[in-house]
């Protein structure tokens, strides 16, 4: 069994990233500026926000975090696209009160848009001619790049429909690209039943699960040879009474059988964070 290394990836593709935003402000004299917008007080959103910070500094991305409330939150997103030294700029989710955060995607400068949410952006993504690659997708597609997994002929199941994870993953996995694309896709999800998602993944040689619950992907779910790529982060209580975060594959028992996995955590996760960057830096050059 093989361990796909996310964070190792993230490290070297960080490296990289530095040198270029080094390029750009020897070039422009401009540093890249990240805004992050923040709405109530999610444990998780605070954690991923604080990450999302240092990783920035560690590029010589500059970042502001920025708290606001629901019922200003159109108005500040706008106020957003009016800062010239913001280049690109996130609405972190999810918003309280399961509140949908569709609607208030239309608010942020599609060129400013680096979690590519912006139905321009989605547009040109799936015509396959992307301004921004959305992260998540983007970093399971560098991930199995980086470890020569290739998806073209392959049947590739995502479980999965969000428009985070498993809609612009799939439009990303179908272009007529090179070998980390040209798959041929399924998307399941909660009303696909249970014995039908069973034989689609048996069926899969790539599995991709983004779920969020613990242990959803059982050894008996696997077969030998298939790479399962977990996206899934929850957190869980351990019997020591501490709590610790967890991927939706029961890893222990499923890497036992599987050819390839990522670990539950350090996974997707930090190469999420360093295609987030990438978009800034990308913006940035877009609007300079
Ligand atoms: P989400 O919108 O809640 O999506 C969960 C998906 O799982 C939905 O499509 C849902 O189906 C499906 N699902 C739920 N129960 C199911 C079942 N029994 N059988 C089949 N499908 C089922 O969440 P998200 O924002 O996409 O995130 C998904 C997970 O990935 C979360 O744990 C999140 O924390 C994690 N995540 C990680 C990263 C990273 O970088 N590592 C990035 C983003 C997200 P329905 O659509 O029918 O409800």
């Amino acid at each position: 069994m093989e361990l796909l290394d996310g964070q190792r990836i993230a490290q070297q593709l960080r490296q990289k990233l530095a040198e270029n935003v080094k390029a750009f402000k020897n070039h422009t004299g401009i540093t890249p500026f990240m805004g992050i917008i923040t709405v109530g007080d999610d444990p998780a959103s605070k954690i991923y926000v604080k990450k999302k910070v240092q990783a920035a500094a560690e590029v010589g991305i500059n970042s502001l975090v920025f708290q606001t409330e629901l019922n200003t939150l159109a108005y500040d997103l706008q106020r957003f696209n009016h800062v010239p030294k913001i280049h690109g700029y996130i609405l972190q989710l999810p918003l309280p009160d399961k509140v949908d955060p569709t609607n208030y995607f239309d608010f942020i400068s599609p060129l400013k848009d680096v979690d590519v949410f912006h139905p321009e952006n989605v547009g040109f993504l799936v015509q396959h001619r992307p301004r921004f690659k959305p992260c998540t997708p983007h970093a399971i597609q560098l991930l199995l790049r980086a470890y020569e997994i290739s998806v073209s002929g392959k049947r590739v199941v995502i479980i999965n429909r969000s428009n985070v994870v498993g809609k612009p993953l799939s439009s990303m996995l179908i272009q007529e690209c090179d070998d980390y694309a040209n798959a041929t896709v399924t998307i399941c999800h909660d009303r696909t039943p249970p014995a039908v998602l069973k034989n689609i993944i048996l069926e899969s040689d790539i599995v991709i699960v983004a779920v969020g619950k613990p242990n959803f992907l059982t050894a008996d779910m696997v077969r030998e040879g298939q790479i399962v790529v977990d996206v899934g982060v929850s957190r869980i209580n351990t019997p020591e009474g501490k709590t610790k975060i967890v991927g939706d594959t029961d890893f222990e028992n499923v890497a036992k059988v599987v050819r390839a996995i990522t670990p539950s955590v350090g996974g997707v996760g930090p190469l999420t964070v360093t295609c987030l960057l990438q978009n800034v830096l990308q913006a940035a050059n877009l609007q300079v």
